[in-house]
């Protein structure tokens, strides 16, 4: 059987928490607070996010990165985003 070397090899799952190098997480669905490039901070609803279990520090997930690359499409496409 060939296998289909086009394929991307898929991330791992579990890459350590940046505050504490941990490898241990909870996946939720939250509110994430997201960094404007304005300086504000926007609170985006419904973000798949990984809990790390030793520092609690939140990471979002590939699904949660895309869905704040829409909210911040859609926020740059406001005409009063000052
Ligand atoms: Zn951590």
């Amino acid at each position: 059987m060939k296998r289909a070397a086009s394929l991307k090899r898929q991330p791992p799952q579990n890459t350590p928490c940046d505050a504490c190098g941990g490898r241990s997480f909870k996946r939720k669905t939250t509110t994430f607070p997201f960094p404007l490039p304005t300086g504000q901070t926007m609170n985006v609803a419904g973000i798949q996010v990984q809990e790390c279990l030793d520092c609690h520090a939140l990471a979002p997930t590939h699904q949660g990165k895309l869905k704040l690359a829409r909210c911040l499409s859609t926020f740059m496409s406001l005409p009063d985003k000052i």
